[in-house]
């Protein structure tokens, strides 16, 4: 079954994104950021060349901090589509403050942002599926696979409940399209777990998903979304929900 934002806790503005801070909220986030950290450790052991794409979610947020603050030997990188909001960067730039850190950004390639722009249109991913997956493709999926060469192990935010699209996603898979492991290391995380361990330990997180905004891509691509609705109801709103992914985790 997938969330939606009502079965989420109470706050000022959005519910979802401060939960109550029981005891077996909080030992249930304890026992599972150390599984995660077990599950790194190891990864790192023994594949050595592990890579996580972060992608400023609440998710990524909580492996941030895990790998930052336990000086994981995982790179870290992030995508800038071009068409992100500015909450997003304002994100980016405290968690260079934040964790001392600089990111490590990969951008499309001009020529074909530009060849696409020229041809279709500034928001031609409105304008079909086959448009915005071109769109997803050359801002996402191109930059994802540079950032991925030479590397034997990804890591994700992703969680089975995210969407239907992920309801049986494995905490280790092997990544066909991309011939790499991939670890998706908070697979079984509860929304209300991610956000409990974000509020435990002062994660920097997205202005955005206070204002009802889940889960977050592209600006036009993403919006706030409803009680009621289901926490990826707000990603390409127009589309049908069973085909609503970005190409970053597609299977071959
Ligand atoms: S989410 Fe929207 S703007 Fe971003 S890459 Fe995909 S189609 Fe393009």
């Amino acid at each position: 079954m997938t969330e939606t934002v009502s079965m989420l806790k109470p706050a000022a503005n959005n519910p979802a994104t401060q939960p109550e801070l029981t005891d077996a909220l909080i030992t249930s986030v304890k026992a599972k950021a150390a599984a995660v950290l077990a599950l790194l450790q190891n990864a790192v052991t023994t594949l050595e060349a592990v890579t996580f794409a972060n992608s400023f979610g609440a998710e990524d947020m909580v492996l941030t901090d895990v790998i930052l603050k336990n000086h994981l030997a995982i790179e870290i990188f992030s995508l800038d589509t071009g068409r992100l909001p500015a909450e997003t960067y304002d994100l980016m730039a405290k968690v260079e403050s934040h964790y001392q850190t600089k990111l490590n950004v990969y951008f499309p390639k001009s020529e074909t942002v530009e060849f696409y722009v020229k041809t279709n249109g500034i928001n031609a991913f409105y304008d079909s599926i086959a448009l915005r997956k071109s769109c997803c493709h050359m801002r996402k999926v191109e930059p994802l696979q540079r950032a991925l060469k030479g590397k034997n192990a990804w890591v994700t935010g992703m969680r089975a409940a995210q969407a239907t699209t992920r309801v049986s996603l494995p905490v280790r898979e092997f990544d066909e399209a991309n011939k790499l492991e991939k670890f998706n290391p908070l697979s079984d995380w509860t929304e209300q777990e991610v956000w409990a361990y974000i509020r435990m330990f002062n994660v920097p997180y997205n202005a955005l998903h206070d204002q009802f905004y889940p889960s977050i891509g592209c600006a036009p691509c993403t919006r706030a979304v409803a009680i009621g609705e289901d926490i990826r109801a707000g990603r390409w709103w127009w589309e049908d929900p069973t085909n609503k992914e970005c190409g970053l985790h597609v299977k071959k």
